[in-house]
């Protein structure tokens, strides 16, 4: 299938939503990807206690043109104008779930593509931490979100970034007991980033907010998890803090070491990376014409950055530059938050101690520590250990393998996504169509569960 937009989104969060929903504002035919069931990506993903900013944007992209494709994954960016994409994700599970036999792969021609893909957790391998029960803390929220019972389990939070808050705080919510809050940074860290936060009053208000909502717990600086124990499930947690280690019994253990970009169709464009982030112009073009990327590939910065940038995008490739050029001007004033929140959540270089010889650190492939120390790249590594070319592809050991061997991926190469041969050898003939919000569904865009 071949279908043409004005202007093509990746990426249903609220960088994306509010990127689609301007574009159509300004009267372009626009086009909106994301791989999951429904919009909001990762904080307004579920219909359930949504604030009303996610159901204001929600409810102006139900009510615009823009045509959604949920469910659908873009696996590959053969050139800045045109992506492939695949529905069902190409996991004969969820295309089983979904009722797919066949993986169903279209072409998306475009005039602009805005590249809004999001960020994912960081995780750090340490002995156990491959246990039923530890979960990335993002992770768990979302599992919680979409009905894992925890009323009246014992949570250990832990990691680093202000996502540890506000995951505790919604598991408390569902009357979880939170025995503890780990975070890596030191006191002094934090003790700057919070008189930094006093510029951010309306931020650092949510955080007391969040302190203030979660009963009885301990809050942990410089502390962190070294090993997760249970022999079917995990029972408890070893924490170190400075020299001192003790054992927490627990049912679950939230762990995140803050957030990766998600910023591999970026790569695979060629587009301009610096510090491990996509780079734009104040207009939130990339290195490439007609390409632009929003969220938190460009930087973690929170909802409202996100929602910002996806204005400004959808703007300036509408030609509406003046509007996009004031915008831009609000976000500067943005940027020093996504720095000092960089500076705080920067990982202590002794959690590179965390895995013992034969802790997994790639848990798609099977791949133990002491297989990887001996190589001296991410490259000699797959291809002697197959670490990172399992179904993950490298999104969660390939972070941590940055992180505690300094090493980096060279290139990124398509599919980014696993996918079903189909889509790979399919050759798309036939004239591209053009399509409107009304034509699709139900047969084309049908959402998967
Ligand atoms: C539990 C939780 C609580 C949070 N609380 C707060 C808070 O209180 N305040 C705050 O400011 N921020 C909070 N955040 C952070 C906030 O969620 C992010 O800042 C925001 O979601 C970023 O929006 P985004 O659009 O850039 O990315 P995302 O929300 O990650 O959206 C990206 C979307 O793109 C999709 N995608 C990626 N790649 C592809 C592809 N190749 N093909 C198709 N689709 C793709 C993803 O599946 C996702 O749906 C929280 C996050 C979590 C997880």
């Amino acid at each position: 299938m071949k279908w043409a937009f004005d202007i093509l989104v990746v990426g249903a969060g609220p960088a994306g939503m509010a990127a689609a929903v301007t574009a159509a504002q300004s009267g372009q035919h626009v086009g909106l990807v994301d791989d999951n069931p429904a919009p909001g990506g990762q904080i307004w993903r579920s219909g359930a206690h949504l604030p009303v900013a996610a159901r204001q944007w929600q409810s102006r992209l139900n009510a615009s043109s823009v045509v959604r494709l949920q469910g659908w994954r873009v696996f590959d960016c053969p050139e800045p104008n045109l992506v492939r994409a695949e529905r069902g994700g190409g996991s004969p599970f969820r295309n089983a779930a979904a009722g797919i036999n066949e993986s169903d792969w279209a072409e998306l021609r475009c005039r602009a593509l805005i590249l809004a893909t999001g960020a994912r957790e960081r995780f750090l391998p340490f002995p156990g931490w491959t246990l039923p029960n530890v979960m990335g803390a993002g992770g768990m929220d979302a599992m919680v979100r979409g009905g894992l019972p925890i009323a009246g389990k014992r949570v250990v939070v832990a990691g680093t970034g202000p996502l540890l808050l506000a995951v505790a705080a919604h598991l408390a919510a569902r009357h979880a007991k939170i025995v503890s809050i780990c975070e890596q940074a030191p006191l002094s860290r934090l003790a700057r980033f919070a008189a930094y936060m006093v510029a951010e009053p309306a931020k650092l208000w949510q955080g007391a907010r969040y302190r203030m909502s979660i009963p009885g717990f301990s809050y942990r600086t410089g502390c962190w998890p070294i090993a997760a124990h249970g022999s079917d499930r995990l029972q408890a947690v070893t924490l170190r803090q400075g020299a001192k280690q003790w054992d927490v019994d627990c049912d679950y253990l939230a762990c995140g070491f803050h957030l990766v970009p998600n910023k591999e169709l970026p790569e695979l464009l060629g587009c301009r990376i610096a510090d491990e982030f996509v780079t734009t112009d104040k207009l939130m073009q990339t290195s490439i014409p007609g390409v632009y990327c929003v969220g938190e590939p460009t930087g973690i910065g929170g909802v409202e950055l996100s929602l910002l940038e996806g204005r400004i995008a959808a703007l300036a490739a509408s030609g509406s530059i003046d509007q996009a050029q004031d915008l831009a001007r609000a976000r500067r004033r943005k940027l020093g938050f996504v720095r000092a929140l960089g500076q705080v959540c920067a990982l202590d270089p002794q959690l590179r101690e965390l895995p013992a010889q034969d802790t997994i650190v790639c848990r798609c492939e099977d791949v133990r520590h002491r297989s990887l120390r001996e190589h001296t790249t991410w490259r000699e590594a797959k291809l002697h250990t197959r670490c990172g070319m399992g179904p993950c592809q490298g999104r969660i050991c390939g972070s941590a393998a940055e992180f505690l061997f300094g090493w980096r991926a060279e290139s990124v190469r398509p599919p980014v996504f696993p996918v079903s041969v189909s889509s790979l050898v399919s050759e798309s003939d036939g004239e591209t169509e053009t399509l409107t919000a009304a034509s699709s569904s139900p047969q084309n865009f049908k959402e998967t569960p």
